[in-house]
């Protein structure tokens, strides 16, 4: 079975992120959203939050699942037997790091491979860090994530 873990801090889901999943899902028997928990992050949901949100929204894909690591993320590819790491390119500001990161995991174990999906254009400008700023200061963001996240993004922000 050919399992792939697509990792990410998630904090919110996006259409961006949903986009790689949907698509990402199709390449592989089995993919694992890997929710990244790190303490010395103080992110605006929690992971419980975070998975909840990725669940709801991936509920009609059979084969994704959700769970939270820390630590490295070749140990948490390991451990749920997948060989692919899957990240999502947008622009060439990602890719400095993006190559850093899988050149790094490559030589932790070179049994594992990491792609890279580009992004869908329409999601090129979309960032978990764009819809908190925006969703911050009361703006839309219906166009940017599913409708359960906005309604979050909505609760969090009203007070
Ligand atoms: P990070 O893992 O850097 O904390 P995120 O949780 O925001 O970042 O994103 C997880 C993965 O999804 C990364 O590979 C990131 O490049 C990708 N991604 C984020 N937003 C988009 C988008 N709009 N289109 C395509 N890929 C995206």
């Amino acid at each position: 079975m050919k399992i792939g873990v697509y990792p990410g801090t998630f904090d919110p889901t996006t259409n961006g992120h949903l986009d790689i999943i949907t698509r990402s899902s199709q390449m592989v028997d089995e993919l694992i959203v890997g929710v990244l928990h790190n303490s010395k992050k103080q992110p605006l949901f929690s992971v419980e939050e975070r998975i909840e949100m990725l669940r709801t929204t991936t509920a009609h894909l059979p084969n994704v699942k959700i769970k939270a690591f820390s630590g490295l993320l070749i140990d948490f590819v390991n451990q749920n037997n997948a060989f692919l790491i899957i990240r999502g390119l947008r622009a060439i500001t990602d890719f400095e790091f993006e190559l850093q990161m899988a050149q790094t995991n490559y030589n932790l174990d070179s049994n594992i491979e990491t792609v890279f999906l580009a992004t869908n254009v329409q999601y090129s400008f979309l960032s978990s860090s764009v819809v908190k700023e925006v969703a911050q200061f009361q703006g839309h963001v219906e166009n940017f994530v599913p409708p359960i996240v906005a309604e979050k993004l909505w609760e969090k922000f009203k007070k």
